[in-house]
């Protein structure tokens, strides 16, 4: 077997796919509360689940006594909700290009396939496996292993390491998202970034941050082939 020399860290909403898991936290939330919640949208752009349930409270001017064990209780109870409440089919909606890159990088022994997402690991895969993604993607760092996201790729690159017995140097490791937090969690550990305009940030707002590279989408396989080989 050839060892892998690139780390590809990839986000998931906005980056590969689209979800309404918000929702579902959204109903979770509100049940716990015995009251219904506003969404406030940009709380998930980036966030990780641990750091989206209080600025949610925040937002909506709600005290709990204890915010940490509120949000413990909230992600458990999310974790049991969220993968039936994903599986009908048409509730992922992959982005377009997706699919394929994905299955192509999976083929070239140079790219190791990881994730760095604000999700937690159970709602990570939950969106990961109706369109099939999920066997892609054996490690990852996750919502629930830290709030800050900055403290994931550390974490994804020991779990890199172990797995596929090496390791990765930082000019060689690629963190593959939509928003400024994936831009600044890879700047925050001097990694590279590829950022993807296909969530809800426009292109120049991503380059306004310098990421190493912006593209509009996951669709021009040779392109970004081009840029992950460099
Ligand atoms: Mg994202």
């Amino acid at each position: 077997m050839i060892t892998p020399t690139k780390l590809l860290l990839f986000d998931i909403d906005g980056t590969m796919l689209k979800a309404p898991s918000g929702q579902v936290l959204l109903e979770v939330i509100s049940d716990q509360l015995g009251q219904s919640i506003d969404n406030q949208h940009e709380v998930y752009l980036g966030g990780t689940d641990l750091t989206v349930v209080p600025e949610l409270l925040e937002k909506n001017n709600i005290q709990v006594d204890d915010v940490d064990a509120f949000t413990q209780t909230v992600l458990q109870d999310y974790d049991q909700r969220v993968t039936s409440a994903l599986e009908a089919p048409g509730k992922v909606r992959l982005l377009e290009g997706t699919q394929a890159l994905v299955e192509h990088l999976n083929e070239l022994p140079q790219f190791a396939l990881g994730l760095v997402t604000g999700n937690t690991k159970v709602g990570a895969y939950a969106k990961l496996s109706p369109p099939g993604l999920a066997d892609y993607f054996k490690f990852g760092a996750f919502g629930d292993d830290h709030g800050n996201r900055d403290l994931l790729p550390p974490l994804a690159m020991q779990r890199a390491s172990k797995l596929h017995s090496t390791t990765f140097a930082s000019e060689n490791t690629w963190i593959i998202g939509d928003t400024l937090k994936d831009i600044r969690c890879a700047k925050a550990n001097g990694l590279r970034c590829l950022a993807v305009a296909s969530g809800w940030i426009d292109a120049q707002t991503l380059k306004d941050h310098q990421p190493d590279e912006v593209i509009d989408d996951l669709c021009d396989l040779e392109q970004v082939l081009k840029i992950l080989n460099r």
